[in-house]
């Protein structure tokens, strides 16, 4: 047994993605955001779920991630999200994944790869509407499809675009947005299998007019609501949890420091743990002196900093080495969320998520 570990909860997950399903009108289709392997949940187990949940798609960050879910055996469409390179054009067009594009990519070269291999390749018009991130600008777009018609093996599946601001409380900047994307669409041919999509998770949730026909539900498959500044939330699960053991247990005496930099100094005599997790397995340095775990249903605070692969806590006198500590998740009636966890980090939950890297993961189903 790893004395680290992490819990997909795929019932947590398969409520989810129910609850987003219903939440949207049948009219809009969704594909699940499994880029950065499902935010750190693991690729293939979700999209298996996502798809046994009528979710038309996946959507990945970059080529070689839809890479692997093809030789996962996957056949449903595949959006790619981020520009590639013009080498990654080749797996791209085998693969049968959908590239985006816009008026800086190589048309051209994109052309000539899947004329070679004797395809047609689907592209999705990237817009830019505000974010200024990758998309050819609305008023760019005429000239824009003019080119892309006249390239006989790329077929214009869709188009998307990606707003800066749908999860604060103010939506007047993304609303802006869904205008200038409006421009954008009067510039295209619609017909009914076009596929149009501006929604991530908080316009899902917030913004009913950015859901279009493909709505693209990225955090909230994974249990976190997208910001604390929502106007509305849906009744989501949370679906990882994280757990550790103490390795040892000692008295730091008053007036001894504990860990790097001696930044934690024993005002009395007092019992520590160590726990083996640190900064390398995705368990942020900023929790040095501020997080807490859960070790027999009661909260214990981080002393000193994080180290690399351990950290120390302050406990009780019935703490024993072999306990089981939980970092993020519920033990006895206390529960430490991946929100509270963020929140003292000074992040966001998609980056703690997705850095819980080399903790072994086990996926189950209740
Ligand atoms: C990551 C991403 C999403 C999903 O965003 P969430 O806020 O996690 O829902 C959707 N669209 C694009 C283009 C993205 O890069």
């Amino acid at each position: 047994m790893p004395v680290s570990e992490i819990k997909i909860n795929l019932s947590a997950l398969r409520h989810n993605m129910r609850v987003i399903r219903q939440h949207l009108p049948k009219e809009v289709n969704v594909l699940a955001v499994v880029k950065a392997n499902a935010y750190g949940h693991g690729a293939v187990q979700a999209l298996r779920i996502a798809l046994e949940e009528g979710y038309c798609a996946a959507a990945v960050a970059r080529v070689e991630e839809g890479q692997e879910l093809r030789e996962a055996g996957f056949t449903c469409p595949i959006y790619v999200l981020g520009l590639p390179l013009p080498e990654d054009m080749p797996v791209a067009v085998n693969e049968n994944l959908v590239v985006p594009v816009d008026d800086t990519v190589d048309l051209d070269a994109y052309e000539a790869v899947a004329a070679a291999a004797g395809r047609v390749m689907d592209v999705w018009i990237a817009v830019d509407t505000g974010m200024n991130r990758i998309g050819v600008h609305p008023a760019d777009v005429p000239a824009f499809w003019e080119k892309l018609e006249s390239l006989p093996h790329l077929h214009i599946r869709g188009t998307f675009t990606h707003m800066a601001t749908a999860d604060h409380k103010e939506k007047d900047a993304a609303l802006a947005q869904l205008d200038r994307f409006d421009e954008a669409l009067s510039h295209m041919k619609i017909t009914e299998d076009f596929v149009v999509s501006s929604a991530n998770s908080a316009g899902i949730i917030d913004i009913p007019r950015s859901w279009h026909n493909l709505a693209r539900p990225g955090i909230i498959l994974y249990g976190p609501q997208p910001s604390d500044v929502m106007t509305h939330t849906l009744p989501l699960q949370y679906v990882m949890s994280l757990t550790s053991h103490v390795t040892h247990v000692q008295t730091l005496h008053k007036g001894e420091a504990i860990g790097y930099g001696g930044t934690f100094v024993a005002d009395h005599d007092m019992k520590t743990a160590t726990i083996p997790i640190g900064y390398a397995d995705g368990y942020h340095r900023a929790l040095s002196n501020k997080g807490e775990v859960l070790i027999n249903g009661k909260r214990c605070p981080i002393v000193g900093r994080i180290c690399m692969d351990q950290f120390m806590v302050a406990v009780d006198d019935e703490v024993r080495p072999g306990d089981e500590a939980v970092l993020i998740g519920k033990q006895g009636d206390e529960e430490i969320t991946i929100d509270e966890v963020c929140a003292k980090a000074g992040t966001i939950p998609h980056e703690i998520l997705c850095d819980l890297k080399r903790v072994p993961k086990v996926w189950v189903e209740e």
